[in-house]
């Protein structure tokens, strides 16, 4: 924890942006696609909003109450027991702050992979893949399973990394601009071309809500575009306007509902099989633009 009376300002600002963040990128973004959407409103806007918040109220309520207190004590524990991997850079506390959250984007990349990979994850992470209209809400529209073991796993890689709490909500207040950044429904023209050398872009992030399976199956960063370039996952497109959202099994209306996107991962028939949801990729496939850079 923080020591002196100026660390103690700086971790409660921190603190303050933290819970104020979402908020502020909600409405500034919401304002930017009313004012310039990238792709027209299909369809009622506000209900659809109003369905992927909701998820987000009763994600945020259940997550903190579960992981909030636990989060901290474990953080705690770690940095006054000196343990994890990055105590080895003790001598640099800057560059030990900036490696660990280097480091937790990395796990992002890791454990967004996995959730396509896995098939009992995909079943969760689908929930997020299937909005139809994607925008701004959809940044924080996931199924309780997957921020439940998300943040399970994020706990047990506390004492692995030796992360503080610093550093953990540091990181957070980088996934929420960035994610509410690039699920908006907005362009950044040509500057996309730019920024998404080093950070996650509207344009890219758009590819990987795409319905065609390669281009769901790419652009797994969340933060730090770098992830994608070192294992190969980037995928774009010349024609950013002509990609269609969604999963095939979820495009029904009743499936954009607060109970059937809860109810996604239990849908039988592709429980343990996320091919059946791109059983027309391959009619898209040829339809479909060849990649560019
Ligand atoms: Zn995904
Ligand atoms: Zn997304």
């Amino acid at each position: 924890m923080p020591a002196s009376a100026t660390e103690s300002d700086w971790f409660s600002g921190v603190i303050s942006l933290r819970l104020a963040l979402p908020v502020v990128m909600l409405a500034a973004l919401w304002t930017w696609e009313t004012l310039r959407p990238f792709f027209e409103f299909k369809k009622h806007r506000g209900r659809h909003a109003l369905a992927n918040l909701t998820i987000a109220v009763f994600n945020a309520i259940v997550i903190g109450v579960l992981f909030g207190t636990a989060t901290v004590m474990t953080s705690n524990w770690v940095v006054e027991h000196r343990f994890g991997l990055l105590k080895f850079s003790d001598g640099f506390p800057t560059g030990r702050f900036v490696a660990g959250l280097i480091l937790l984007d990395a796990w992002m990349y890791v454990w967004h992979w996995l959730n396509h990979r896995v098939p009992f994850l995909w079943c969760f992470h689908r929930m997020h893949h299937s909005d139809t209209n994607m925008d701004v809400t959809t940044a924080a529209r996931f199924h309780i399973g997957e921020h439940f073991i998300s943040a399970t796993l994020r706990l047990m890689l506390i004492p692995v990394l030796g992360l503080s709490i610093s550093q953990i909500i540091v990181y957070e207040v980088a996934v929420v601009a960035m994610t509410h950044f690039h699920h908006a429904n907005v362009s950044i023209g040509r500057a996309d071309r730019w920024l998404r050398l080093l950070l996650v872009t509207p344009n890219m992030h758009k590819v990987h809500h795409s319905r065609w399976q390669p281009e769901t199956d790419s652009n797994y960063s969340v933060v730090l575009s770098i992830w994608d370039r070192l294992a190969r996952t980037l995928r774009l497109r010349s024609n950013f306007d002509s990609i269609e959202f969604g999963l095939n099994n979820f495009a029904d209306d009743h499936w954009q509902t607060v109970g059937g996107m809860l109810r996604t991962p239990f849908l039988e028939k592709t429980l343990h099989s996320k091919r059946v949801e791109g059983k027309h990729h391959s009619e898209l496939e040829s339809r479909m633009p060849s990649p560019s850079g």
